[in-house]
């Protein structure tokens, strides 16, 4: 089990690296082009600057390195940017990905983990969601990562690429060792938004819309720790591995809370208060995203270790008050 982890260096991609390495025997390649990784972030692991557009760079990794599967979580992931920019989103997310894919048929690399994300589904017709509700997304994002679960789909058939797409609700959290842990440039994420907000470290946080159709007119979501998706994609590439078809699965926590919530939970573990304001509702953002992940408890067998979203919230705030500016590069 030779993998290569495109975005690697990112936040959820170093936690999966992290948990891949401890318990694959095979080698973990991380392949990031450092536009937003961290090489901080990467610890032990071989590590190969290189951009998933470089079709050259990507299959001799990949031969180097013998690799028979690859995760992949290189793209971007902002939801406001990609309403402002969704050139830029469909030239990463779509062009890049379908690069990637020409890469692993050329090489004959057929087993793939994709990050997908609850946005496909857009403002969901029901809730909570299964993998069967609606698909409607209402940002570029989302459309983006649709465009390629449905492209994967017709690779699977026609070549014989076997993926699993983990569509992620809201990742947080950090890795209990607090040496690595969520830092975008710019941040835009609520619960790393509210710790740094607790620190000093960010202006007042503003509460994106109350009035929402949900408990207290603030958006509710579904928060899931980035341990408990890492450990999805490694028995993703078991399945793979063990000859499981190609698959879409959802993770979340199946819990709910609102922005409000969220912000409640985060001063009670910090014992700080954050300093905040009510804002106009931002583009794109649906009311509310609670997943159902029956279907990969029961496929895979995935069992969430984090339930408790203050013990969630703990997790990220040892790695925000241990390092409140950041990795250092
Ligand atoms: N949010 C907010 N203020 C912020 C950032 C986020 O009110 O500064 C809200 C946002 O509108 C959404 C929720 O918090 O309802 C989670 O947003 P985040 O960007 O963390 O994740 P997303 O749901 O967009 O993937």
């Amino acid at each position: 089990m030779n993998i290569l982890v495109t975005g690697g260096a990112g936040y959820i991609g170093s936690h999966t690296v992290r948990l891949l390495e401890q318990q694959t025997g095979g080698r973990v390649v991380v392949y990031d082009n450092m536009v937003t990784g961290h090489r901080h972030a990467v610890k032990n692991s071989i590590f190969v600057e290189g951009d998933i557009f470089d079709s050259a760079r990507l299959a001799d990794t990949i031969k180097r390195y013998d690799i028979s599967s690859v995760v992949h979580f290189a793209a971007y992931s902002l939801v406001g940017v990609s309403m402002v920019n969704p050139r830029e989103y469909y030239h990463n997310n779509v062009v890049g990905t379908l690069n990637l894919l020409d890469v692993m048929l050329e090489t004959g690399v057929k087993k793939l983990v994709f990050s997908s994300t609850a946005a496909v589904y857009g403002e969901p017709e029901s809730s909570p969601i299964t993998e069967d509700t609606g698909k409607s997304p209402t940002n570029v994002y989302g459309r983006t990562k649709l465009i390629m679960e449905n492209a994967m789909a017709d690779y699977s058939r026609s070549y014989g690429l076997n993926y699993i797409a983990l569509r992620y609700f809201n990742a947080c959290g950090a890795d209990r060792a607090g040496d690595i842990g969520e830092d975008h440039q710019p941040e835009t994420h609520l619960i790393p938004l509210v710790l740094k907000a607790c620190l000093g470290k960010t202006d007042k946080l503003k509460i994106f819309g109350d009035d929402y159709p949900t408990k207290d007119g603030t958006c509710v979501r579904d928060y899931i720790h980035v341990n408990d998706l890492a450990q999805a994609h490694l028995l993703a590439l078991k399945a793979l591995y063990a000859g499981h078809e190609s698959e879409v699965y959802n993770l979340g926590n199946g819990n709910g809370f609102t922005v409000r919530e969220i912000i409640e939970a985060a001063e009670a573990v910090t014992g700080l208060t954050a300093p905040k304001e009510i804002a106009p509702r931002r583009a794109g953002d649906p009311a509310v995203l609670v997943a159902s992940s029956e279907k990969i408890r029961r496929d895979l067998n995935w069992q969430p270790e984090y339930t408790d979203i203050k013990n969630i919230i703990a997790t990220a705030w040892n790695w925000h008050k241990g390092n409140p500016d950041g990795f250092a590069c």
